[in-house]
């Protein structure tokens, strides 16, 4: 059983065979593949509890619809974590709070219908075969609170979302690793042999390979190295709309695919987001976000065009019921993530760069450890940091990004 806890000076493990900067979903299911490939490993985060500042933001949501075949191969092997979470941990019965309610895309472009007959083509070709292009009148039928202008979509039942709390609660559990609270890591150290600590507020840490699972603050501990990742954080919003019982709680998560909103059922009310496009990147990113007081009139306004029930919605919202917050996506130049060894300092390597870091974490997790061991042929990994000095672009060109 791993254990989390807070350290005393006597508590503090001085020596690790692995050190994961960072204690969200990535970080710790990083720290529980380690452990279980057998080393002795510490996680060390700052704030005082696991998964506490971009993780639990999330909508905690998983889709198996990417059309980038990187995207794709680490989606489904995490989403095969996810859906036999309990026999990964080995602990029976941990229940992990997981729906599989669906994901629906749609569109009221009628330019859009052959881009999204071909996603579903590529699902397909990647793998995911039960990914559905519908029509809007199949999408209608199938879900008949959405518009009359939707002209197409793509659904896949299968897909969903769980609780990050009892996921990162379980990898913490199902494992030997420490995970070290209330401990910031404020440098680096090397030698001649490459990376050989991790110092912290309570100490230092001798160790000959360190992770980097900082999320937004990832290019940060980058810089105690000299390095500098190309990681560019951006503020996301969403709201919470408590109480709401026009809300289909049997829906999808349904995405316009045009205005690049969403919403969700969540315990009897809803989540609503956007991802702005227009929103900047933050060169300095801080753990107490700010949320704009009309986000939500902004959303509802977007989201009434495809799903109007939120109009009802709309008229009748009070504010005790409108719950915003905020926390980062963290994009790199081609919108997936940083994953594996930085070869110019041996033994440091990166897990970080996520806007959809929740549902990639078991399996990130687990390809940094099979690169540690040698269980993966560096090669292999096509999502090396080192892949743009490389020349490999890995854009995938579709609009199924940012959900
Ligand atoms: C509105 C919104 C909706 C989203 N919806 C989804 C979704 O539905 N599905 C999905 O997959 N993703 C979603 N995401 C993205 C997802 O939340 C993130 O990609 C994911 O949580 C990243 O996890 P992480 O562990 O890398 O980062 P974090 O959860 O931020 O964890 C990083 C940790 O590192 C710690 N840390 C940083 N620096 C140090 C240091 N020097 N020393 C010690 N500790 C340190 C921090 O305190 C933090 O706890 C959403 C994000 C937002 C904002």
């Amino acid at each position: 059983m791993g254990r989390v806890y807070t350290p005393s000076e006597e508590q503090f493990p001085e020596t690790a065979d692995a050190v994961v900067i960072g204690g969200g979903i990535v970080g710790v299911a990083t720290g529980f593949w380690l452990s279980h490939a057998g080393l002795d490993t510490v996680v060390v985060e700052m704030r005082d509890g696991l998964s506490t500042l971009t993780t639990p933001e999330s909508i905690e949501s998983f889709r198996a619809q990417f059309t980038e075949p990187a995207m794709s191969e680490l989606v489904q092997e995490s989403i095969e974590v996810f859906e036999n979470f309990a026999d990964v941990i080995s602990i029976p019965g941990y229940d992990i709070d997981l729906h599989h309610k669906g994901y629906l895309f749609v569109t009221d472009d009628e330019q859009m219908i052959d881009e999204v007959k071909a996603a579903v083509e590529t699902h397909h070709e990647l793998g995911v075969n039960d990914s559905e292009f519908l029509t809007g009148e199949e999408a209608r039928s199938r879900f008949p609170f959405l518009s009359e202008t939707i002209v197409a979509g793509t659904f896949r039942q299968k897909d969903g979302w769980l609780s990050t709390h009892e996921a990162t609660q379980g990898f913490a559990k199902g494992c030997d690793a420490q995970f070290v609270l209330s401990t910031k890591a404020t440098d680096i150290l090397q030698d001649v042999d490459g990376v050989c600590g991790v110092e912290t507020t309570r100490g230092t840490i001798s160790t000959r390979a360190v992770v980097n699972a900082a999320g937004p603050f990832a290019a940060e501990v980058g810089q105690m190295l000299g390095l500098d990742l190309p990681l560019e954080p951006v503020r996301r919003q969403k709201v919470f709309l408590s109480e709401q019982p026009l809300v289909p709680q049997d829906a999808p998560l349904t995405i316009d695919i045009v205005r690049d909103a969403y919403w969700r059922p969540e315990t009897g009310g809803a989540y609503i987001a956007w991802v702005d496009p227009d929103e900047p990147v933050d060169e300095d990113p801080s753990e107490d976000l700010y949320t704009d007081p009309y986000f939500a009139a902004i959303v509802l306004e977007k989201l009434i065009k495809i799903t109007p029930f939120w109009e009802e919605v709309a008229k009748g919202l009070k504010k005790a019921n409108v719950h915003p917050s905020a926390g980062y996506y963290v994009y790199t130049p081609d919108d997936q993530p940083l994953i594996g060894p930085v070869p110019d300092v041996p033994g440091f390597l990166l897990n970080c760069g996520y806007w959809a870091g929740v549902m990639l974490s078991p399996a990130a997790g687990k390809r940094v450890a099979d690169l540690v061991t040698g269980q993966m042929d560096p090669k292999e990994n096509v999502l090396r940091p080192t892949r743009y000095e490389e020349g490999i672009v890995l854009e995938g060109g579709s609009f199924l990004r940012g959900h």
